[in-house]
């Protein structure tokens, strides 16, 4: 952590740093934690596999975030040093014995399964009041970027068998889905849980929670979502007439909509030549998720000078690289940049608070974690 500072100017003409900075802003963590508190008709975790910076994790538990969503044992430890009374939910549906006895060890109950040989290898390791959350696929065109639902996730058939098998077990399960992460329709929601209840009562099986995943958006560039509270209308509509009814509690797990906005990457332009700019930091690194994602993440970004004074003038189109030796490190959106971007500017990117700093690679030595705190919003996208 290299400190607090009032705006990115105050940083940047403080410290003008050489290696890509994440600025976070907890302040915005904390308005989407509270917009998930206060709007969910459930209860919110954290999937923390987006941000387990252990200041994203003080934020959202000072807003009363209680759960969190692990899929490792780093995970694990980080949640439990940060905050000792955290409830954590193991939702990785492949695990090894290791790190089950890690989990368990530590106190964890809730196991994601998604096949008869998940819930039984789990259960041959942990005791009584293992809780296995069964996980269904979602079938495609859920109206989400990313599917979630081809790696992990059991089919109907293989739902309603792990279901009938842990309640032959003597569990008591409960189930989960994830629509899809930037899921841009709010109908996907009602879809996996009528769904899930549907297969449910195929099974002849009750249980008394259903996790309805992740996927909430991010509003970047491109994207055309509804605000969230439609994503909570939809949601709250569908609790009210088939899971409420059935005595089911609900929860999500929301990462990407509870911290994008809360971070922004501050890259520097080590050398520009006429059409092209080559920065500090790239797909290898805290823009990673940008080569995913496409046109479908572009992200918002302004530039500054080396005092961080915003630059304003005319722009033009400029092939943004990677610092890294691979020739594919080039950012798969042009940049509009003022003409006379400069070495030594700055461009901040916003919306990296979540899969920023977590998926960054260390290729070429390079990864960086540093971070500070801004206080300020981000504002001024270039167009
Ligand atoms: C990644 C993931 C999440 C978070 O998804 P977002 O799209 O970032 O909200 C939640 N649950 C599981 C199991 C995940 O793998």
């Amino acid at each position: 952590m290299i400190g607090e500072f009032p705006s990115v100017a105050a940083f940047v003409g403080a410290v003008r740093p050489e290696i890509p900075v994440h600025l976070f802003r907890p302040h915005r963590m904390a308005q989407a934690a509270r917009e998930f508190v206060s709007g969910f008709c459930g209860e919110t975790l954290f999937a923390v596999k987006c941000n387990a910076h252990p200041l994203v994790l003080e934020t959202l538990w000072a807003e009363g975030i209680r759960l969190f969503d692990v899929a490792s044992p780093m995970e694990i430890r980080r949640v439990a040093e940060t905050l000792p009374g955290a409830v954590m939910f193991y939702h990785h549906p492949a695990k090894t014995p290791g790190q089950i006895a890690v989990a368990w060890e530590t106190g964890l109950r809730h196991f994601a399964v998604d096949c008869i040989a998940e819930l039984e290898k789990v259960a041959a390791l942990t005791g009584t009041g293992m809780i296995p959350v069964v996980r269904l696929a979602i079938p495609k065109g859920s109206g989400a970027v990313y599917d979630l639902s081809t790696k992990f996730g059991a089919t109907p058939d293989v739902f309603v068998v792990t279901l009938k098998r842990a309640v032959a077990l003597g569990l008591s399960p409960a189930v989960t889905f994830h629509v899809g992460s930037q899921c841009l329709d709010p109908g996907a929601f009602r879809l996996g849980m009528s769904l899930a209840v549907e297969l449910l009562d195929r099974a002849g099986v009750s249980v008394g929670l259903m996790d309805v995943g992740g996927g909430f958006p991010a509003y970047y560039r491109s994207t055309a979502a509804p605000p969230l509270s439609a994503y909570f209308d939809m949601i709250r509509q569908t609790h009210a007439a088939l899971t409420e009814p059935r005595g089911i509690r609900l929860l999500c797990e929301p990462g990407r909509a509870l911290v994008a906005e809360g971070g922004s990457l501050l890259v520097r332009v080590n050398l520009r030549k006429p059409d092209s700019v080559y920065l500090n930091d790239g797909i290898f690194g805290g823009l990673a998720e940008t080569y995913w994602g496409k046109a479908a993440l572009s992200l918002p970004y302004r530039v500054v000078d080396f005092l961080g004074r915003p630059r304003m003038g005319a722009v033009g189109g400029f092939t943004a690289f990677g610092p890294t030796c691979d020739g594919n490190d080039i950012l798969p959106w042009p940049l509009m940049l003022p003409v006379d971007v400069a070495d030594g500017d700055y461009i901040e990117f916003n919306l990296i608070g979540a899969y920023g700093r977590e998926m960054a690679a260390g290729y070429n030595g390079m990864r960086s974690d540093a971070v500070a705190v801004i206080g300020q919003d981000f504002a001024g996208h270039l167009r």
